[in-house]
C-alpha cells in the first residue's frame, strides 16, 4: 500500500520523450532522493506527481487514489502533495505568516487564528519564527526557502516533494536548509528530493534511485551507491 504508485510512466514534450516507462512504488514514512544528470526527467517526474504537468501513458497514484486532471482531482492533488522549489516562490509582497496560512485558509476554509497558531509553530520547527512579521522578500534565501518548507508542511500533505530545493543557495543557507530536510526525514515525513546534495542522499534516503535519459537507471539503498566509509 505505497503512498506513491507509479505505474508504465511515459511523458512526451511533442516528440522528446522525457520520461520512459517509469514505474515506481515509494512506502509512506521513508526519504528518496531522485538524481542523474542533467536533463534525465527527474524534475518532470515531479512535476507529473504533483500535477503541474500531464502525461500520455501510464499512471500515477498518490495515497491509494489515482492521479487525474479534472479540476476536483487536481484541488485534491495540490492539498496531499507539497512542492518545495528550487526558487522559493513565495509571494513577495505577503509577510511571512501570510505566505505560510494563505492556502490553509483559500483551499482548507481554516480560520485565521487557528491556521495562524499551526504556522508559527511550523515556523518555529524550520526556525524562523522571529521573521513571521516580516515580508518574505526581505528574508535570506536560506530563510525563504525554510518558509517554503512552512508553507508546503502547512497543508499537512501526504508526501512532499522538493526540486533540487538548496541549488540556488550560498553554503551557509544550504547547510540552514538541509538541516530542516533532515530533521522531517528523521520524523517519518514522506519525502521524494531532486538533489545533487549527495552527502545527503548517503546519511538520509532510505533508497536513492538515478535516472538518465528519462529512465529509472540504477535503485538501491544508499550504501550501495557510496562505498564511502
Ligand atoms: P528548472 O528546473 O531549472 O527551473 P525548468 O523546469 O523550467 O527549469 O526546465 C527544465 C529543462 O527543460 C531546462 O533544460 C529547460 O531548458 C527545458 N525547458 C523548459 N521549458 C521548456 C520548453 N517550453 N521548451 C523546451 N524546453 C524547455
Ligand atoms: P532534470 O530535472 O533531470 O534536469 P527535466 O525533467 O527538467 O530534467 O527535463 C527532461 C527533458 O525534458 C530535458 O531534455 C528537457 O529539456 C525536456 N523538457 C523539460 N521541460 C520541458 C518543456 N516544458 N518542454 C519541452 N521540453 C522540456
Amino acid at each position: 500500500n505505497a503512498t506513491i504508485a507509479v505505474r508504465s510512466l511515459s511523458k512526451w514534450y511533442g516528440s522528446w520523450r522525457a520520461l520512459r516507462d517509469i514505474s515506481l512504488d515509494i512506502a509512506g514514512g521513508t526519504c528518496t532522493v531522485l538524481c542523474g544528470p542533467s536533463g534525465s526527467g527527474k524534475s518532470t517526474l515531479l512535476r507529473c506527481l504533483n500535477g503541474l504537468e500531464e502525461w500520455q501513458q501510464g499512471e500515477v497514484a498518490i495515497g491509494g487514489v489515482a492521479v487525474g486532471y479534472k479540476a476536483r482531482e487536481l484541488r485534491r492533488l495540490r492539498r496531499d502533495v507539497g512542492m518545495v522549489f528550487q526558487h522559493f516562490n513565495l509571494f513577495p509582497h505577503l509577510t511571512v505568516l501570510d505566505n505560510v496560512t494563505l492556502a490553509p485558509r483559500i483551499v482548507r476554509g481554516r480560520r485565521r487564528g487557528e491556521s495562524e497558531d499551526h504556522a508559527m509553530h511550523l515556523l518555529e520547527r524550520v526556525g524562523v519564527a522571529e521573521h513571521a512579521g516580516k515580508l518574505s522578500s526581505a528574508l535570506s534565501g536560506g530563510q525563504q526557502q525554510r518558509v517554503a518548507i512552512a508553507r508546503a508542511l502547512a497543508m499537512q500533505p501526504h508526501v512532499l516533494l522538493f526540486d533540487e530545493p538548496t541549488s540556488a543557495l550560498d553554503p551557509e543557507s544550504v547547510k540552514e536548509v538541509l538541516d530542516v530536510m533532515i530533521d522531517l526525514a528523521r520524523s517519518g515525513t514522506t519525502m521524494v528530493v531532486v538533489t545533487h546534495e549527495m552527502g545527503f542522499a548517503r546519511r538520509v534516503a532510505g533508497r536513492v534511485i538515478f535516472m538518465d535519459k528519462g529512465s529509472i537507471v540504477e535503485t538501491g539503498a544508499p550504501d550501495e551507491f557510496f562505498d564511502c566509509p
